[in-house]
């Protein structure tokens, strides 16, 4: 595909990276975001992968503002109880691919998985209630 042309100026634009600040609920951050930049007039254009650099600073000020777990956090409960991800997006909630997405910060996590991984950080030995809970469920499908 041939690099892209300014919407505003009709100037070819170049791939670069450039600051921007995402604001939510009080809290802001900096991202360097990538994308297509015009010098001319500073338009700019983002492909669905650039989005996703913004996508997940955004996922990120929500959760902090919200109350929910980050990332890295939800990475680091999880190893704890020794879980992989598949495992725990079966015990505790969400689906094969849930952790894969939590940990990524693709995708927030809800109230209900940060409420499960709170308790479970505090009590790890209560994980094995839901591991009962989830061969019976298995088992009786
Ligand atoms: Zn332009």
């Amino acid at each position: 595909m041939a690099d892209p042309v300014c919407p505003e100026s009709g100037h070819p634009m170049n791939r670069g990276i450039r600051p921007v600040t995402l604001s939510y609920k009080g809290l802001s951050a900096n991202v360097e975001m990538p994308g297509w930049y015009c010098k001319h007039c500073g338009e700019s254009i983002h492909s669905g992968k650039d989005m996703a650099v913004s996508d997940k600073a955004l996922n990120r000020l929500k959760a902090e503002a919200e109350g929910l777990l980050l990332p890295e956090t939800v990475r680091r409960i999880r190893k704890r109880l020794k879980l992989t991800q598949k495992e725990a997006g079966r015990i505790i909630g969400g689906g094969p691919n849930a952790f894969q997405k939590y940990e990524t910060g693709e995708t927030l996590v809800s109230k209900a998985i940060t409420s499960a991984l709170i308790l479970l950080d505090k009590n790890p030995e209560d994980l094995e209630v839901l591991k009962s809970r989830a061969i019976d469920h298995h088992a009786a499908v």
